[in-house]
């Protein structure tokens, strides 16, 4: 754990979050600002910077099915999958996270 990342605060409960999924290694919470009717994000518990900053394909692959079985145990069926990777593409908390926006019409291309 990273003592000062956010997520990793979420993860060891020392700061709360609204949990949608948990296994021993993903986690899966509501987005504190939600951008759609559903806005979750999932984590891996193993703190790692950004995609950039990971070679680990097998947290990567835990993450990525993560996703998957969350956006099926919510029964979303048409959602949008977005990992910002680096402050100008948005990344604001520097603990690699993937969002789930579901629930509203996503236009393309985003902003
Ligand atoms: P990023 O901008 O790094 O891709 O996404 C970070 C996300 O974390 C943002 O959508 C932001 O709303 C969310 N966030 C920031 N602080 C908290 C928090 O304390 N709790 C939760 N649940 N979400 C947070
Ligand atoms: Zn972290």
């Amino acid at each position: 754990m990273a003592e000062n990342c956010l997520f990793c605060n979420i993860v060891a409960g020392a700061i709360p979050c609204q949990k949608a999924a948990e296994t021993e290694r993903i986690l899966a919470f509501h987005d504190i600002h939600p951008q759609a009717p559903t806005h979750l994000l999932v984590i891996h518990k193993t703190h790692t910077a950004s995609l950039s900053e990971t070679e680990d394909a097998t947290l990567l692959g835990e993450l990525m099915t993560g996703v998957r079985e969350v956006a099926s145990e919510k029964g979303l069926t048409d959602y949008r999958l977005i990992i910002n990777n680096g402050p100008q593409a948005g990344q604001t908390v520097f603990h690699l996270h993937a969002h789930i926006l579901a629930g509203r019409p996503l236009h393309w291309p985003p902003g």
